[in-house]
């Protein structure tokens, strides 16, 4: 069935049915608010706007795909400030002759990682629309308080979680089309393209131990966002190349662009923080719980010296310009 058919509060109608009730939530779907409970004294709230054309490419991205991946972004905004997620409002622009269904399974998606995160939908609106729009906004709590970008300092180690560039990478083979996912290794790149992880886990127990002391989560490019802690910490950075964390897959495909979708490729969605160096045996004790691993990447220096990559022998090393910025094409 196509939406032009079924209208907009029948879609409605379906949604709220196949969503939850959540913790928290007195009134979800069905008024003209919802009604949910606020147990901490403080709230964190993120949104993100996800464009068809601009942020996805639904010929190579599936509905189901989407809805995970536009819960999972928003989740790694509050993981990077330490906090825990709660309450989702999501507000879409559809196209009229989108099939039903295809909605129904953007929906799966979110639902699928809202049940694994404790994250309860609780409404949204909609409209008809030319291309695919999605709004997102999430609310959560900062048990520990809010870890902002600010607070590195000259010396700070600077650590990573995961591995970085896989997404980036991922990208630029759907976009060679002729790659198969069934290649060896290129599923994994895919896989951390469409269904990346928000280091909840991480985030918060970072934030509650006090271990980082500025952190984001690498969403365009790690230099990029590198770039917004120095700024907002008044700091300058050195990242060592030979101790980026790759992964297999990665080492594997990135052939001649080394190390390039690492320092600047999008939509990892790993966590970036600095560390006071005192802190280090503290890190390596919790290091086990965080469910993820950690690279110690490089470290915070004098302002005045800016951002550098070095290689093995401490030698400078020029990176193409690369991250993102939506109002500067080809950025
Ligand atoms: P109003 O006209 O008062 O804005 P709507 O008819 O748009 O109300 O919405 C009715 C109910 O459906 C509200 O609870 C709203 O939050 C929910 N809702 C609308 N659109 C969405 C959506 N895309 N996803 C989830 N809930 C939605
Ligand atoms: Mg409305």
């Amino acid at each position: 069935m196509r939406l032009r058919q079924l209208g907009e509060f029948g879609l409605i109608e379906r949604i709220r049915k196949a969503t939850p009730p959540g913790p928290g939530v007195r009134l979800g779907i069905g008024d003209d608010a919802a009604w949910v409970e606020c147990p901490k004294r403080s709230l964190l709230i993120t949104a993100d706007l996800l464009l068809e054309g601009v942020h996805f490419n639904l010929r190579w991205t599936s509905f189901y795909g989407l809805g995970y991946k536009t819960l999972a972004v928003n989740l790694s905004d509050l993981a990077a400030m330490g906090g825990s997620p709660a309450y989702l409002i999501l507000s879409l622009g559809i196209p009229v002759d989108f099939k039903v269904e295809d909605v129904e399974q953007f929906y799966r998606g979110i639902r699928a990682l809202a049940s694994d995160t404790g994250v309860a939908l609780i409404g949204g609106d909609m409209s008809a629309a030319k291309r695919f729009l999605i709004s997102a906004t999430l609310v959560g709590y900062a048990p520990y308080g809010a870890v902002r970008r600010s607070g590195g300092r000259i010396g700070d180690d600077l650590y990573v979680t995961g591995t970085l560039g896989d997404s980036a990478l991922g990208l630029e083979l759907l976009k060679r089309k002729r790659q198969k996912a069934k290649r060896r290794g290129i599923a994994h790149l895919l896989s951390r393209h469409h269904f990346p992880t928000a280091r909840l886990k991480a985030g918060t127990l970072l934030a509650r131990e006090r271990l980082a002391k500025a952190m984001i989560d690498v969403s365009d490019g790690l230099l990029q966002d590198l770039g917004h802690i120095c700024k907002a910490s008044g700091v300058g950075a050195v990242v060592w190349q030979d101790a980026l964390p790759l992964s297999p897959a990665y080492r594997n495909w990135a052939g001649s662009k080394g190390s390039f979708y690492a320092l600047t490729g999008g939509e990892d969605y790993e966590l970036l923080f600095c560390l006071r160096r005192r802190d280090r045996a503290r890190l390596g004790k919790i290091q086990k719980k965080l469910g993820v691993p950690i690279a110690r990447i490089g470290e915070c220096v004098p302002p005045g010296e800016g951002i550098k990559v070095v290689n093995g022998r401490g030698e400078p090393v020029s990176v193409p310009v690369g991250g993102h910025d939506h109002f500067k094409p080809g950025s």
